[in-house]
């Protein structure tokens, strides 16, 4: 509509803009006395009906709207060629007119603000209550914007600031109760165990761990078959499956293995499958496939299509790498399925169904659950603890049905098959004697640069000796055999990017042909062997047991819980990974947040674009970086990227590649919501050399650097020329209320919400954070906090304003303390803050409204934390370890956590500065030790970060040698047997308890976002924002890992120590909760977070955006364009339980260049369900609880659902059309995957 008026009004001026002038006048007239009646009624009758009220609401803004339209008018004879020859007196009169009016507009607004109040009142009785209710203060978003008519600035600039009508303290409202989680899903909770019949916790405390020597196997035992167990009637069925493992990055960046290994192995595959129909080959990584795919012709790519179809050549998983299981968060491990699937579908029509993880260090169920959600019937695993292997060897148990610990009735069964031996290489996958194997292993032939470490060389296969060879082998082939309980055998053949030229084809191919021609010719030795691929292996098995794929082979067991942490031999645990590279962990994890954001606001608004038919909106820019930043994240979730054990050149790589994904990501975050708030989005313009509208949230210089925030420049605009605009962008689907801080160069301001009510501000100094104790705070610069209150994906606009110093009471100047230890004093002076430096040793406290902590004078360290609305303390003393490594033999590495013992105090010593911040809104204690900068903070938020304290830690441990630092906080949680729990990928809580008997380094597990220790009154969570390792080592404590500085290698093949540590940051929330009702089982296989953990949690990982303004022009070419105060991209928040895990823009495939990174009318939309533990309460949730429904119809505002159909988790199958407008019940732990089409 406003576009129409406006066209109206330019054809109108250009005709007579001086009878338009005069018609004006009158017309203003009018106005002005309409809006005084009605400013005059409402201030009357402040007790009038609803019904009067909305008469009265309506009015206003019908008042508004043509304020709107006579300001468009005035703007384009401003505009106008003609304005020079304009009657300047009448001009004059009309902007004295007009500036009457828009006072009188600012009263009203006032009035309207406070009908809107009251209406909310009348409606919602019950109302927020346990929201901030802030004063009610005149606007200041009726401030022009820059670029608007000068006049009209003035006319705001002359108006005196208002006082604000509130008590000067900051108060916050008390907790309410807060939801609770629906008794449907407590029942389910209480019912969720697991009835598999082998459980891994169970094995873990019946086994033994005690290593015995078995001989030419040796973490085995002597394997033997009765001679008539395959006879010429029943024979073994040998599937020998050549395969190559390409690893994105290790030794060498995924670029130079592209260009030096990788690619030759995928120019070299299909001339030699197509000379014989029986050869076969089977590929995993996506990253590289499409890459190789992207170089090659046509009639390349139709010879490949036709090998895939006739079954010769498999991409197994077919995810973009092999992902790491520990580290990684299940959006990543997700994301990066769905990435190589999605590529795959559309490229090449092709479905994988068979997981293929040979070389990941661990395996977690959640990639169990994926895949079976992703339709795959079968699975392979192998790196999985010696012990462990050895037990499911001896019972034939080592293909089982991996089933979620949290499902009783079996629903997620995935066939899984563990390879039994050592390794994937050839060596250890033939039988269980790698010296007879490796001479099966034909590159080895003593022509090659390859040898045998058992110093017995291959010999190629000839007539004379195929009789002995083929018995040799069979052998082999039989007693692995034995390990299983079917009569088909697989053999992997194939190790580290092999298969790079046709000789190596020719050497595996030629030579096996041999000896299975041999068993054809001698049926009497029971035994027939072909060329195969994963899933020609799993048919034969689905065959052999006339299972239906999918369903449970005969006398398969079922078998729950994880394979953390993995021993390949010894003691040789590797969980030193899961802290391997922190900085680089935690980049990912950031990438991770922003990606996820940038792809829910990129798809709601290029629907919005497609609504409005807007080809101003950069789709194809757009869809590029989203891409970029989809790879960047995928690339890293590789087995040697996120897990931290890659070469320092490659590590380098990875985090460039990061960094520059995540400027995609932001940028994209930073347009969107500049173009959702133009409120002409044809006013919206992107120019990418000119940078976002919108500054980012915040940046890094390089990729292991630490952040920065932009800083808003406030100082030099004049006092209440309108104040500078900072963008807010919640990408969680449910409301919150939380403490956020922009960076400015002025420490006197007044913040206003997107209602134009006043905000408590507190103004906090910096200081630099490289200079650790010694730097002096930084001048002119300020960190300013305010509680933003956002509802779910909401895009908010907030103003700060310059004011003079004590103009503003609601802006509160924070109090600063040093407590100076054993270093020089530090003579901090600053004309803002006061600070007081005092030496004494008495313990502190700092206190809100919800919680109050106890600290040491001394050291600076936490001690207790009371929670007041129950009045009770719970002990929490944080310490911080050390850990040295060995003084003989193996020593710890990238992937190896070989300490020297237990672990010590990091300092004995007192900390050389400990420097409190304290006010209204917060308040924070920072200690400075030997390689730590610490900081606890506690928000005085009514919000989840009100609910726990807030951890941030700068670890810097350079100039140290052998050298692993974490924290240890000891609570008086009663965990007696030392059962703790700690997450899989963010999916799901796993149960984890100490023994001795795996020593140290064996009892120290992944820990991607959370730990807790409960026992049957409460519990105590560690939340994090990065993934480390974590443990129980000590009764009542947990330990968490932060940095690992190894000066040499570990003897896996990376060949060096872990020696590039730089400053890292990281984050942490402390959550301590006292059960309502006590429970009986306090150690239950399947446990939940409580409703605040899950919420506390997502808080964490995915902070709000805060995006200052960039300084750059709104609008296309220059020309000014309002922006609106708030977009509100849900018709409402989903309930507490449902978890929006994506909304991710489909691609049209890349093959034809008129569709490349053109977004398909479509997108995935990805939502979890999130039961919870039923024994804690909630308070601080704004959120209500349902019972798992979702309706895709009506989540987003403003787009509409064409067609919306429930498919697999990666879109390789629709399950089920959804009629438009029906809810989806979405079982508790499930994501519920919808392809819908919104515009
Ligand atoms: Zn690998």
């Amino acid at each position: 509509m406003c576009l129409i008026l406006r066209g109206t009004v330019e054809i109108f001026a250009t005709k007579n803009s001086l009878s338009i002038l005069r018609w004006f006048e009158t017309y203003i007239d009018l106005l002005y006395h309409i809006s005084s009646t009605a400013t005059a009624v409402a201030l009357k009758e402040p007790m009038v009906s609803t019904m009067k009220r909305l008469t009265l609401l309506w009015g206003a803004l019908l008042f508004m709207v043509t304020m709107l339209m006579l300001y468009m008018m005035l703007d384009t004879m401003a505009m106008s060629p003609r304005q020079g020859k304009m009657d300047t007196e009448v001009m004059n009169m009309l902007e004295s007119k007009l500036s009457k009016v828009e006072k009188d507009m600012n009263n009203n607004r006032l009035i309207v603000q406070q009908i809107k109040a009251e209406m909310g009142s009348l409606l919602n009785p019950a109302g927020d209550a346990q929201q901030v209710q802030p004063p009610v203060v005149a606007g200041a978003d009726d401030v022009k914007k820059p670029g608007e008519i000068v006049q009209m600035n003035q006319a705001v600039v002359e108006k005196p600031m208002p006082k604000p009508r509130v008590e000067e303290a900051y108060s916050v409202a008390a907790h309410s109760k807060g939801p609770e989680t629906s008794a449907d899903v407590c029942k389910w909770v209480s019912e969720a165990k697991s009835t598999a019949d082998i459980n891994i916790h169970n094995l873990f405390s019946s086994l033994a761990f005690d290593n015995p020597n078995g001989g030419a196997w040796t973490q085995g035992w002597k394997v033997s078959y009765p001679k008539d167990r395959w006879t010429a009637d029943k024979k073994l069925k040998i599937i020998l499956v050549p395969h190559t493992h390409c690893d994105p990055g290790w030794i060498k960046t995924y670029e130079v293995y592209y260009r030096t290994e990788t690619k030759h192995i995928l120019d070299s595959f299909v001339p030699k499958l197509e000379e014989n129909s029986k050869y076969k080959f089977m590929f995993t990584e996506m990253s590289y496939f499409s890459w190789w795919w992207s170089e090659i012709d046509d009639s390349l790519r139709e010879r490949v299509k036709k090998l895939i179809r006739n079954g010769q050549f498999e991409i197994s998983t077919g995810g973009w790498v092999m992902t790491d299981e520990a580290n990684a968060h299940y959006y990543a491990m997700l994301d990066q399925l769905i990435e190589g699937h999605q590529w795959l579908n559309s490229t090449l029509g092709y479905v994988p169904k068979s997981g293929w993880s040979i070389d990941p260090f661990g395996y977690s169920s959640t990639m169990a659950y994926l895949l079976k959600r992703s339709n795959f019937n079968s699975m392979l695993i192998q790196r999985v603890h010696y012990s462990i292997k050895k037990h499911l060897a001896k019972n034939t148990e080592l293909e089982f049905m991996w089933r979620q610990h949290w499902d009783p009735k079996g629903s997620t069964d995935m066939y899984t098959h563990m390879m039994p031996f050592y390794s994937y290489d050839v060596p250890h996958t033939c039988g269980p004697e790698p010296a007879i194997c490796c001479q099966f292993d034909f590159r080895r032939l003593p022509s090659s640069p390859y040898r045998c470490p058992w110093h017995i060389d291959p010999k190629a296969i000839t007539s004379l000796n195929v009789a002995e060879r083929a018995r040799t082998i069979l052998d082999q082939w039989k007693k692995k055999a034995t390990l299983y309980k079917t009569n088909v055998v697989l053999v992997p053949l194939g190790d580290d990017f092999r298969y790079q030229g046709r000789e190596e084809f020719d050497l595996q191919f030629e030579n096996y042909e041999k000896i299975f021609r041999y068993l054809d010719e001698n049926p009497e030795l029971g035994a027939q062997g072909k060329f195969g691929t994963l899933s020609d292996y799993f048919a034969a098995v689905y065959e052999e047991t006339k299972t239906k794929p999918g369903r449970t082979p005969t006398d398969f067991p079922s078998l729950s819980g994880d394979f953390f942490s993995y021993a390949d031999r010894d003691d040789h645990y590797w969980s030193g990974y899961y802290t391997s590279r922190p900085l680089q962990k935690n980049l990912d994890r950031v990438l991770e947040h922003n990606l996820r954001s940038a792809e829910i606001i990129l798809s709601l608004s290029q629907a919005r674009a497609w609504r409005e038919k807007l080809a101003n909106f950069p789709s194809r820019l757009m869809a590029r970086k989203m891409e970029g930043s989809r790879r960047a994240l995928a690339l890293f979730q590789h087995h040697d990227g996120i897990t931290g054990t890659a070469k320092d050149h490659v590590v380098e790589d990875y985090g460039k590649r990061m960094l520059d994904g995540l400027h995609e990501a932001k940028r994209i975050v930073a347009e969107c919501s500049a173009f959702l708030l133009h409120e002409d989005k044809k006013m919206y313009n992107y120019l990418e050399s000119d940078g976002p509208e919108y500054g980012h949230d915040e940046t890094r210089q390089s990729h292991n650097s630490l952040p920065e925030k932009p800083v808003l420049r406030v100082k030099d605009m004049l006092v209440s020329s309108g104040g500078a605009p900072v963008i807010l962008y919640n990408s969680l689907a449910q409301p919150r209320v939380e403490v956020v801080s922009v960076h400015t160069d002025w420490p006197y301001v007044k913040v206003t919400g997107p209602d134009g009510v006043s905000l408590h501000s507190q103004v906090e100094p910096l200081w630099p954070v490289e200079k650790g104790p010694d730097g002096g705070l930084i001048l002119g610069v300020y960190s300013v906090k305010f509680v933003a209150n956002l509802t779910g994906l909401a895009v908010t606009k907030y103003l700060v304003h310059k004011m003079e110093s004590g103009q503003d009471n609601l802006n509160h100047i924070s109090q600063v303390t040093l407590l100076n230890k054993n270093s020089p004093a530090v003579d901090e002076k600053s004309p803002v803050f006061q600070i007081e430096t005092k030496s004494e040793d008495a313990d502190f406290t700092l206190e809100t409204k919800f919680l109050k902590a106890t600290f040491s004078g001394i050291t600076g360290r936490l001690k207790s934390v009371t929670s007041l609305s129950d009045g009770v303390t719970h002990k929490s003393e944080l310490e911080f370890i050390q850990y040295g490594t060995r003084a003989h033999k193996d020593k710890s590495g990238a992937y190896l956590f070989l300490p020297d013992g237990e672990a010590r105090p990091l300092v004995t010593d007192r900390p050389s500065l400990i420097r409190i911040v304290k006010g209204p809104l917060g308040s924070e204690v920072t200690i400075f030790t030997a390689y730590i900068q610490h900081t606890v903070r506690l928000h005085n938020s009514p919000g989840t970060d009100g609910s726990s304290l807030d951890i941030s830690n700068i670890v810097d441990i350079r100039g140290s040698r052998n050298l692993e630092v974490g924290m240890r906080l000891h609570t008086d949680v009663k965990n007696s047997d030392q059962t703790f729990y700690s997450d899989l990928n963010g999916f799901q809580m796993q149960r984890r308890k100490y023994y001795s008997k795996l020593t140290l380094q064996g009892n120290v597990y992944p820990m991607p976002t959370m730990a807790y220790l409960q026992d049957e009154s409460s519990r105590v969570s560690v939340l994090s924002s990065q993934s480390s390792g974590v443990a129980n080592l000590v009764k009542g404590a947990i330990d968490v890992m932060f940095d690992r500085r190894l000066n040499q290698d570990d003897n896996r093949g990376l060949g060096q120590g872990v020696l590039d540590n730089r400053p890292t940051p990281s984050r942490y929330r402390l959550l301590f909760e006292t059960r309502h009702t006590k429970v009986q089982e306090t150690a239950p296989e399947a446990s939940f977070p409580s409703l605040l953990g899950q919420q506390s949690s997502l808080a964490l990982i995915h902070p709000m955006f805060v995006m200052p303004h960039a300084g750059r022009k709104s609008g296309a070419q220059g020309q000014k364009s309002n922006l609106m105060n708030q977009v509100l991209l849900m018709k409402s928040p989903l309930p507490c339980e449902m978890h929006l895990l994506n909304l991710r823009l489909l691609l049209h495939s890349s093959v034809t260049a008129e569709l490349d990174h053109i977004p398909r009318e479509s997108s995935l939309l990805l939502v979890r369900h999130l039961p919870s533990d039923c024994s804690f309460p909630a308070a601080s949730l704004t959120c209500t609880t349902g019972n798992g429904q979702v309706n895709p119809a009506d989540i987003f505002a403003d787009v509409e659902l064409r067609r919306s159909t429930i498919t697999s988790l990666t879109m390789t199958s629709d399950l089920a059309e959804l009629k438009l407008g029906t809810a989806v019940q979405v079982p508790p732990m499930e994501i519920l995957a919808v392809k819908v089409e919104l515009s």
